[in-house]
């Protein structure tokens, strides 16, 4: 999105990909539904681990910073869009949540993959895969010097280009084998970065337990509603929906909704636990489990469909995207220190934040803040 936005706006773009295509993650949202945006995008459904770690239990992103990004592409400016690129929109609603999930109405996440990809190529977007980056120095007349390393029939070639501005839009280390696997590290430390960034946890994700009544559960889905409690004090954060019992682990959205809060919880070495109350279907008045599980980890990354934390927000231009800690440089999507709750938020604010530095990275006259 950024890229062709940048193209939109007039310049010529070069798409540095590592893998050997592009939108390995995309084809997989939504169980290859896509659910790609939510009819109730707003700055509440997002949070940061920057606020977790400060000890708010709703984590919730800055407002100041999700305002302005979320305002270059709102809800209804984003079913526009993707009806350009021929993604007509089928709104779906579902118990325990007011929100519409939005999907494509026919074709999935390979259809708007394909019309992002012909909308790039139209364009005249350059796309090359299989790159591996050794380097990113900025010259003395300011723009940036990249080499980097592909296979080209068969043998290794080292390539370079230079460019006016990067935008960096590598993900984040969740699901690593799609590509998002946080080796744009190194980058960041090259162009002076990496302290800018707050590392990774693994949010939207199952929660483990050694509970033995777990194992007289697994395998069952039940309604309820899960509360997370942070060394034993209940906090403001209850969800209710499906839950799903595995052998050693819970999930479903309600869990897997408190899962950032959970995973900088352990980070900062807290005790944390799963109450859960399930009523009886037949008898709403009575309980078919009112438990507390103790959870001694998270998933891994492999398992988590975001990861909580990236680039911290304070260090971005919100009304840009750009760094402010180097100039021309231009972050989006889920590298940044923002995860959105299930319901198509983590892509529209891919689309959002990448629409808003494609924008601003083509534009070479702008007013600097
Ligand atoms: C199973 C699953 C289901 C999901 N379902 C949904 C859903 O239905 N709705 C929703 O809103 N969100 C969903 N998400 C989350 C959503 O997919 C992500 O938030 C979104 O894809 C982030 O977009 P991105 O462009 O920032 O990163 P990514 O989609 O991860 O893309 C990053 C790209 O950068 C490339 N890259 C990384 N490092 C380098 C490097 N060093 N050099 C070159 N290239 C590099 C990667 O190969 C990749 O192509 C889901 C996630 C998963 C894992």
């Amino acid at each position: 999105m950024a890229a062709i936005t940048a193209a939109e706006h007039g310049a010529g773009v070069l798409v540095l990909e590592h893998m050997d295509s592009a939108g390995k993650k995309l084809l997989l949202t939504g169980k290859g539904r896509c659910n790609y945006t939510n009819t109730d995008v707003c700055p509440k459904h997002y949070h940061s681990l920057e606020s977790y770690l400060a000890g708010s239990d709703a984590g919730s992103a800055p407002q100041e910073f999700m305002e302005p990004v979320l305002s270059e592409f709102d809800h209804a400016a984003c079913l526009d869009y993707f009806r350009t690129l021929g993604i007509e929109p089928e709104i779906r609603h579902y118990r325990f949540d007011h929100t519409g999930y939005v999907y494509p109405r026919e074709g999935g996440a390979s259809k708007v993959l394909d019309a992002l990809m012909l909308r790039a190529e139209l364009l005249g977007v350059r796309f090359l895969y299989g790159v591996r980056i050794s380097t990113a120095v900025r010259t003395d007349d300011g723009s940036f010097a990249l080499s980097w390393h592909r296979s080209v029939h068969g043998h290794t070639a080292e390539e370079q280009e230079s460019c006016d501005a990067l935008i960096i839009a590598a993900g984040s280390n969740a699901y690593p084998d799609t590509g998002s696997d946080s080796s744009v590290y190194s980058l960041l430390k090259e162009l002076g970065l990496s302290a800018d960034h707050t590392g990774f946890l693994p949010a939207l994700c199952a929660l483990y337990s050694k509970d033995p009544l777990l194992s007289e559960w697994k395998g069952q889905r039940a309604e309820g509603t899960v509360s997370l409690l942070i060394d034993g004090r209940e906090t403001s954060r209850k969800e209710r929906g499906e839950i799903q019992f595995n052998e050693h682990s819970i999930s479903g959205i309600p869990v897997m909704q408190l899962s950032g809060l959970a995973s900088s919880c352990l980070k900062n070495g807290r005790s944390i636990s799963l109450s859960l109350q399930i009523p009886d279907a037949d008898d709403p008045g009575r309980l078919l489990m009112d438990h507390v599980f103790p959870i001694h980890r998270t998933a891994g990354f492999e398992r988590a469909q975001c990861c909580t934390g990236g680039i911290r927000l304070h260090t971005v231009e919100p009304s840009c995207m750009e760094s402010t800690h180097v100039r021309d440089v231009y972050f989006c999507g889920e590298i940044l220190d923002v995860d959105g709750d299930c319901g198509g938020y983590n892509l529209h604010f891919a689309w959002a934040s990448g629409r808003l530095a494609g924008r601003c990275a083509a534009d070479p006259v702008r007013d600097r803040f």
